[in-house]
């Protein structure tokens, strides 16, 4: 399929005044891009670790529920990806969710010699809890429900200490503008913009064998979601006006639980987690209905895209725009011990789970898509790998299992890192010269930013249809007649990469004529696998046309 959709080359941005180089650039310091950093550190002469804003911020950090492993004796990886395929709704890439569960335990417990604090019994073994579409307990969590802040702080630690070895270069507050690339389109550096001192100030270049995209996902392209402000789609959107290919950018996961703080909230919103109904909490309608009943045999703890769904529709049903967590028989105590983080803001924002009913909703909450990698990690494009929410491995499908998504962050960081060294040790990826970049450059106005949230929220947020989708296509569109901004600067960058990401992820979503996962279709309201059980693949072509191709699931029978 050819389509009309154009995404511009690259973003308006002041030629760089200074340069850089390292054998490796990993781009991002969550989960993802500290643990590539860190093990490419033992392999590799030269790594530079450059981030947006500082070290912890990032999804990582707030991740609650935990990472899912087969880590007790009485369950197994076969289980696990069982599971893993049963949430990612029949195209999941069987070979990459087999690599996630049997590699995944031993990455934890390599965590955990880290020094990652995680919750333990009284016998010193992992605390194990469950959540939604698992079967089994086997969910590691720390400090109750702040898994992602000792996740985070853990790895931050342990990149301290070897920060003044001069193998490892870490530069903060250096956001990433676009990739370079050589004549061949081979990726060799990036540009970007650091707010610092003496040499490295403004936009510069920095160049490298390799570069690992780790910059996370995209949840600010929606008013209302559960993810931080740097979650801008950056990476992503870099990599799609490379030429990188794009896969499942339609599937997003709209979380069911998030704490709903009225009309008009917009920016990352509190969530409360899974693991809340895992420990027994339930939903009831505005009338105490537990609507979740009957609906799948896991009722509550049903994969996220069928609660979500079944949220929106009882608030269909019962003309409201939330429905509630009762989590009041779990007592304070027990909430106070197992969720503290979660109980404490509940209660700055005036909420007691111990005694009301909590008002929820579903926000946006995780990508499912991204850049396409290989098991290796590699994209389509050479020299440039993704790794975490920013990639698209396949392990997800079209419906990210809960808690799998940190351990993806660690399984493929260690598979990219090896798979970059061992290649550099052959004397593979060789240093290449930057072209001058191609194709017509872009910027949005910052002022715009909320114009591109509002209309991705009304015609391409947790159900969609043709009409508010070709709606929110026109509207993204005539954003362009503003003319370009010609004040380039953090804010107009995100909020370009937020129109980009917005836009080639409604193309996809209103290609799929069907409902799967994290992708629903208000007049396509079944599975349709006799058309649509493969990937959605988005291409930007040298001339900024958009190519999309559809690619049926590779039919490979799990082990
Ligand atoms: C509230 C919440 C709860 C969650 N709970 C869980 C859970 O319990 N279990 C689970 O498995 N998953 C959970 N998730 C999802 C999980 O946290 C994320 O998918 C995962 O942490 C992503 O890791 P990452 O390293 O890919 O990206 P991130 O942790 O988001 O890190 C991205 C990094 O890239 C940087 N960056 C972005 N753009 C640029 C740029 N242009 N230039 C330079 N740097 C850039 C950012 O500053 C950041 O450092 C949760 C997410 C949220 C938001």
């Amino acid at each position: 399929m050819t389509d009309p959709l154009r995404i511009p080359g690259h973003l308006v941005a002041p030629d760089p005044g200074w340069t850089t180089s390292a054998d490796v650039i990993v781009v991002g310091s969550g989960i993802a891009g500290l643990t590539t950093a860190l093990r490419l550190r033992q392999r590799v002469d030269r790594v530079l670790l450059v981030t947006k804003t500082v070290l912890s911020e990032g999804s990582t950090q707030w991740a609650q529920g935990g990472i899912a492993a087969a880590l007790d004796p009485a369950d197994s990886p076969q289980e696990h990806l069982h599971d893993t395929l049963v949430a990612g709704c029949g195209i999941c890439d069987v070979e990459a969710v087999t690599a996630l569960v049997h590699e995944g335990p031993a990455r934890v417990h390599e965590l955990v010699a880290l020094g990652a604090e995680f919750d333990l019994d009284a016998d010193g073994e992992l605390k194990l809890t469950r959540e939604g579409g698992h079967h089994r307990d086997r969910i590691a969590h720390a400090g109750g429900d702040a898994t992602g802040k000792e996740i985070s702080r853990a790895l931050i630690a342990a990149l301290r200490r070897v920060q003044d070895d001069p193998g490892i270069e870490v530069i903060e507050h250096a956001l990433v503008v676009d990739l370079l690339q050589d004549d061949g389109a081979r990726v060799c550096g990036v540009t970007l913009h650091v707010i610092g001192e003496g040499q490295m100030d403004g936009v510069g270049a920095a160049w490298a064998r390799a570069v690992v995209l780790a910059t996370g996902g995209l949840g600010q392209v929606y008013s209302a979601t559960t993810n931080p402000s740097v979650a801008t789609g950056d990476g992503m959107a870099a990599a799609l006006r490379a030429g990188a290919t794009l896969a499942d950018v339609e599937f997003v996961q709209f979380h069911p639980t998030v704490l709903w703080l009225g009309p008009g909230s917009s920016g990352q919103q509190p969530l409360i987690s899974e693991a809340v109904r895992g420990e027994g909490a339930f939903l009831v309608d505005n009338q105490g209905v537990r609507f979740m009943e009957g609906i799948h045999p896991l009722a509550d703890l049903a994969p996220r895209d069928v609660v979500a769904r079944a949220i929106v529709d009882r608030m269909r049903q019962t003309g409201t725009d939330h429905v509630y967590l009762d989590a009041r028989h779990l007592g304070a105590g027990f909430l106070e011990e197992r969720f503290p983080s979660i109980v404490a803001r509940c209660r700055e924002l005036g909420f007691d789970p111990a005694t009301d009913l909590l008002p929820v909703a579903p926000a946006q909450h995780y990508a499912s898509g991204g850049a396409r990698t290989d098991l290796h990690g590699r994209t389509t494009l050479e020299g440039l790998y993704a790794c975490g929410e920013v990639s698209c491995t396949g392990v997800h499908g079209a419906n990210r299992l809960a808690s799998n998504s940190l351990l993806e962050g660690l399984v493929f960081a260690h598979r990219i890192a090896d798979d970059i060294s061992s290649r550099l040790a052959r004397g593979e990826l060789p240093p290449g010269k930057p072209g001058a970049p191609q194709g017509i450059p872009a910027l949005l106005a910052a002022t715009h930013r909320a114009r591109v949230q509002a209309a991705m929220t009304a015609g391409s947020g947790a159900v969609r249809s043709r009409e508010s989708l070709a709606q929110t296509a026109a509207t993204l569109l005539s954003l362009y007649d503003h003319g370009p901004s010609h004040d380039p600067g953090p804010q107009s960058w995100e909020t370009t990469n937020l129109l980009h990401i917005g836009q080639v992820l409604t193309h996809a979503a209103a290609l799929r004529e069907e409902t799967r996962g994290g992708h629903v279709r208000s007049d396509f309201p079944e599975l349709d696998d006799e058309h649509w059980r493969g990937h959605l693949l988005v291409t930007r072509g040298p001339d900024g046309s958009v190519t999309t191709t559809f690619e049926p699931v590779k039919t490979v029978e799990p082990a």
